[in-house]
């Protein structure tokens, strides 16, 4: 997962602080050095590192923490808050025109993710905002893109423009519009060509299929490995064509993140989307401010919640989430939520998402999917009380429920472990203990 490096060291930067009573201006500046080591490290745009870290001083240095009770975690905090501002500040949505179709045109370099990220971006508009979008395919250079466009809009039902390589990419484009319009489609998205590096003959295709049909919105398509490069690309893209937003894909892979740290302050433009996964379905809005929490090992919370409740109904997505923030957590919760977990997505995506996820507790809640069977058994062997009572486990009762289940001790004992440390996460999410409030609070 991207930014596992970076979240890491300043984690651990922070954690010295944490304990301080008190931070004085040295303490800060040695912090700030360590914070400018990790996102050189992280592979950051050396002018955005410089900028960065100026600007957190500026605040950090001031009285504000000085005065501040805790001024370790004041310090955190504005380290937070100016990542998230690096990073865009608040979520950009997609635009969206009065008068449909909205156009939106999809650029980047080649193998970027263009063609993926078109599909993906098509599945989100429909899942999300009940959209009905058409598929452009305007590159023709590459013939497997057309084709590419064409198996993905089959497996998502939804129209491809497609007019071979001989059309030109202007009157694929312009075809597709008019398509769009007669077939009642709110949203066309151009594929469009892309080249190993940025050319002038690339470029000059992009504008004129820009001119010919103006679109609301120019996304760059930005391969987060790349790294530092990434932001040069994003420059010409930018200087050439105004581009409207950005799309950082991959960072499912273990990319230092630099990309996604740069490319907005350098070029200007929000990232609206993320790429985590090869799949059809893995993209996410890109939220600056629960990016900064993951960074600084906030846990994404709220990323979490939305997965459940689009992963399961409505109803027991609730639930969960209320038993979630109260640490209430039974272990016919605990079977539940496995199951829960198990439809979300891999698991280690998203225990990568929960607070502390770099953290050595994470460790003893990893869950082999494999085994989940074994813990289902496991728990299928306890006594009602056991379940709702966690507490009363001795050896004979561990030792009778590994008979039932086929299990041995060791196992057991691993599994309330397991369940323990999931207790305490749960606890760690809702932001500390929950003994005395009251039960579901928020949920
Ligand atoms: P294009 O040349 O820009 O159209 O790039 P493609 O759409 O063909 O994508 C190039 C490769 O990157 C393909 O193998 C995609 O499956 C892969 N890809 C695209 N987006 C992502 C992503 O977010 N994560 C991962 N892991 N792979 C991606």
């Amino acid at each position: 997962m991207a930014f596992e490096g970076l979240a890491e060291r300043l984690q651990s930067t922070f954690d010295k602080m944490k304990g301080r009573g008190k931070v004085s201006e040295a303490d800060v500046k040695e912090m700030m050095r360590e914070v400018r080591l990790a996102l050189l490290e992280a592979d950051v745009n050396f002018k955005v590192v410089k900028k960065f870290v100026n600007d957190v001083k500026e605040r950090a240095v001031g009285q504000e923490v000085m005065k501040s009770l805790t001024p370790g975690q004041q310090v955190i905090k504005v380290v937070n808050e100016e990542l998230t501002a690096l990073m865009g500040g608040e979520e950009s949505k997609i635009a969206a025109s009065r008068k449909p179709p909205t156009v939106v045109m999809l650029a980047g370099l080649q193998g970027a993710g263009k063609t993926t990220t078109v599909a993906k971006v098509a599945n989100h508009l429909r899942k999300h905002h009940n959209r009905k979008p058409l598929l452009a395919a305007a590159d023709i250079y590459r013939p497997a893109a057309i084709d590419q466009l064409e198996t993905l809009g089959k497996q998502l039902d939804m129209p491809v423009y497609s007019k071979g390589t001989d059309a030109s990419p202007v009157d694929i484009a312009k075809g597709a519009v008019e398509e769009a319009k007669e077939a009642n489609c709110d949203y066309v998205l151009i594929d469009t060509a892309g080249r190993l590096h940025v050319d002038e003959e690339l470029m000059d295709e992009l504008q004129q299929v820009r001119e010919a049909v103006e679109p609301e919105e120019i996304l760059l398509v930005i391969d987060s490995m790349t790294g530092q490069d990434a932001v040069n690309v994003a420059e010409s893209f930018h200087e050439q064509l105004e581009v409207t937003g950005a799309i950082l894909t991959k960072l499912d892979g273990d990319t230092r993140g630099g990309a996604a740290l740069s490319v907005r302050e350098v070029t200007g433009v929000p990232i609206k989307f993320a790429g985590t996964g090869e799949k059809i379905d893995e993209i996410d809005v890109f939220h600056p401010e629960r990016m900064a929490s993951r960074i600084l090992g906030m846990g994404d919370m709220l990323s979490l919640i939305e997965k459940a409740e689009t992963s399961v109904d409505d109803e027991r997505a609730k639930e969960l989430q209320k038993k979630m923030k109260s640490a209430d957590l039974t272990f016919d919760d605990f079977l539940e939520q496995l199951e829960q977990v198990r439809n979300m997505g891999p698991l280690d995506d998203l225990l990568q998402m929960m607070p502390g996820a770099n953290k050595k507790a994470m460790k003893n809640i990893q869950v082999d999917e494999s085994q989940i069977g074994r813990v289902e058994a496991i728990v299928r062997s306890m006594t009602k009380h056991e379940k709702d009572n966690p507490s009363v486990m001795n050896a004979s009762r561990k030792r009778r429920i590994a008979k039932g289940s086929g299990t041995t001790i060791q196992d057991v004992n691993r599994l309330l472990k397991q369940f323990e440390d999931m207790k305490k996460m749960m606890k760690q999410m809702t932001g500390g203990n929950q003994k005395g409030k009251k039960k579901g609070k928020g949920g």
